[in-house]
């Protein structure tokens, strides 16, 4: 039964306990500051004395400092000590630690664990992890350093907490970067694994790309090889091999011997050209084979090979055995040579028989007409004629003229007024700069202007002017024709200079053999000129030629 007390009893009693509760402030107090070395502590046996052995303000001061939680326990377990930190840890104002039993401040499920812990301790130095409930009732790991400490009433146990909690998520971060590190590390093997399968594969097609190229640049019934930026050979393919008797090494210092010596200079220097300018090499030659010392022609051609930058880092050529056609065009020339000159003959009776008919009295209207018509057929023939025998013999090298001193300008006159009474429906507008002086053959320019009169004529159907101009600058006399005809594309325009080549796909409504402009090249290129031509499909186009201006009388043969 409760005995009630009176109000007085109770406010004694309250004071009692304030006097206490200051009392035990002031001790708490002193042992912290290190006041005082000695403690009483109320325990079942009655009221017992604990003092420090060493006890020591610094240490005491020090051990307030630290930001560990540190107890100091008898061997019932009862706190005789603890710092602030501790009380803090456990959420319990200081004053009401000290004295009481810490397995009150430990929860249920780590009391074996402490237990364990603070048993060893008094044997030996004890480490382990226990957690206590903190200020918002939450767990938090702490690591126990248990060691016994001699006092002078017997041995104590002092225990230091350490807060794990940084520890422990430094722990977990820890731990998730190495499984971060690991899943990295998997997946690197994983793609490394993939890279090695498809680089055993690409190796694998490479091989065999290079096995395919290997064999298709051996077989192939065409002379292949390669030169560095420098234009040195550094892979030759095994026709080179059989056809040569040379490797590729001794290709290397060899190869101007394989070529026929009246062929080197002229094709050094083609190539030489193509390796300054970075362009396209074109020439032919005769290559000696190996198996009968003979000589065969080869069409060889480079083309340059450029890296992203335009930078050319490697020449791939071909080399292209044409003796058998070059032998095939060779009669044809040899042909056409005999063949023009031997009509040469029976035409010229024919224009005189011609001629003479004409000049014949009492001829009726009808005989008349057939005569003009066969005088005009006539002329057709031996402008043919002319023109293959202007070419075999520009093949022959036997084309020959003179050069002295002209006025072109009198000359281009000549042309178009010549040209007026062919053409007596088409305007020719003339654009003429005086006394433009050239050396030259008179003959051999007029052939070429009326070339090219014709020609803007002939491929200009639908147009009825045209103009021809004449001009000089400081060096060069330029004559031009220009049309507004059918053009030609830009393919055709590098070849319609060349023997037999005829534009826009050989137009057969046209007439004509492909000779005129290489005839006319080949007389401009004598007078030591040059000719070209700007076209545009359905647009016309403009043959120049261009000649230097006279300086001294000259003379030449070809
Ligand atoms: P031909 O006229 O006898 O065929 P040419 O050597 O004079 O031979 O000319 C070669 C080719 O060039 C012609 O077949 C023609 O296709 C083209 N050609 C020449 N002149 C012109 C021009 N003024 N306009 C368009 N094409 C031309």
């Amino acid at each position: 039964m409760n005995e009630t007390k009176t109000y007085e009893e109770l406010l004694e009693e309250l004071e009692d306990l304030s006097f206490q509760l200051k009392e035990a402030n002031e001790t708490i107090h002193a042992i912290r500051t290190g006041q005082i070395d000695a403690l009483v502590v109320e325990t079942e046996e009655g009221p017992q004395l604990y003092t420090l052995k060493s006890a020591d303000h610094t240490y005491r001061v020090f051990i307030e400092k630290m930001k560990e939680g540190a107890v100091t326990l008898n061997s019932k377990g009862i706190i005789l000590y603890c710092n602030s930190q501790f009380a803090d840890m456990i959420d319990v104002p200081l004053a009401k630690v000290i004295g009481l039993p810490i397995m009150g401040f430990i929860p249920d499920q780590y009391k074996s664990r402490f237990k364990k812990i603070t048993e060893q301790g008094w044997e030996f130095d004890s480490k382990g992890e226990i957690s206590l409930k903190s200020k918002n009732g939450e767990l938090t790991p702490f690591l126990l350093s248990v060691t016994s400490l001699e006092l002078d009433e017997g041995i104590a146990l002092s225990i230091i907490l350490t807060d794990l909690t940084s520890q422990k998520d430094n722990e977990r971060q820890l731990q998730l970067k190495n499984q971060q590190l690991e899943e990295a590390r998997l997946a690197a093997y994983k793609m490394n694994e993939e890279l090695e399968d498809i680089v055993e594969e690409r190796t694998k097609d490479l091989l065999v790309s290079r096995e395919y190229f290997k064999f298709l640049a051996d077989n192939i019934p065409v002379i292949i090889w390669t030169a560095d930026v420098d234009g040195k050979l550094d892979y030759v393919n095994r026709r080179w091999v059989e056809f040569t008797g040379f490797d590729i090494e001794e290709s290397k210092t060899k190869q101007g011997e394989l070529i026929h010596k009246d062929d080197l200079e002229k094709n050094v220097a083609g190539w030489q050209k193509a390796l300054k300018e970075k362009r396209k090499y074109e020439g032919e030659f005769r290559l000696k084979r190996t198996t009968d010392g003979t000589y065969r022609w080869h069409y060889s051609q480079a083309i340059p090979f450029k890296d992203e930058h335009g930078n050319i880092t490697a020449w791939i050529g071909t080399n292209i055995d044409i003796d058998d056609q070059k032998k095939e065009l060779e009669k044809k020339d040899e042909f056409i040579g005999v063949a023009s000159h031997e009509l040469k003959t029976p035409l010229t009776s024919l224009k005189g028989y011609i001629q003479l008919m004409e000049f014949q009295e009492n001829l009726s209207e009808a005989a008349k007409i057939y005569v003009s018509k066969a005088t005009s057929s006539v002329n057709k023939l031996q402008h043919l004629i002319d023109e293959l025998l202007d070419a075999s013999k520009i093949k022959a090298g036997k084309l020959k003229f003179n050069k002295e001193e002209l006025n072109l300008t009198d000359l281009v006159s000549l042309c178009i007024e010549n040209s007026g009474y062919i053409y007596p429906l088409h305007q020719i507008k003339k654009e003429l700069q005086n006394d433009i002086i050239v050396c030259g053959n008179a003959e051999r320019l007029e052939q070429v202007l009326m070339n090219l009169i014709n020609n803007a004529v002939k491929y200009s159907p639908n147009k009825k002017e045209f103009i021809i101009r004449a001009e000089k600058d400081k060096e060069l006399a330029t004559v031009s024709v220009i049309d507004f005809g059918i053009g030609m594309v830009n393919s055709d325009q590098d070849l319609v200079f060349e023997r037999f080549y005829r534009a826009n796909g050989s137009d057969s409504t046209m007439p004509g053999l492909g000779m005129g402009l290489y005839i006319s090249s080949e007389i401009i290129k004598e007078h030591n000129g040059q000719i070209h031509v700007k076209s545009k499909l359905n647009e016309g186009s403009v043959f120049s030629f261009s000649l230097p201006l006279a300086t001294k009388v000259e003379s030449t043969s070809m």
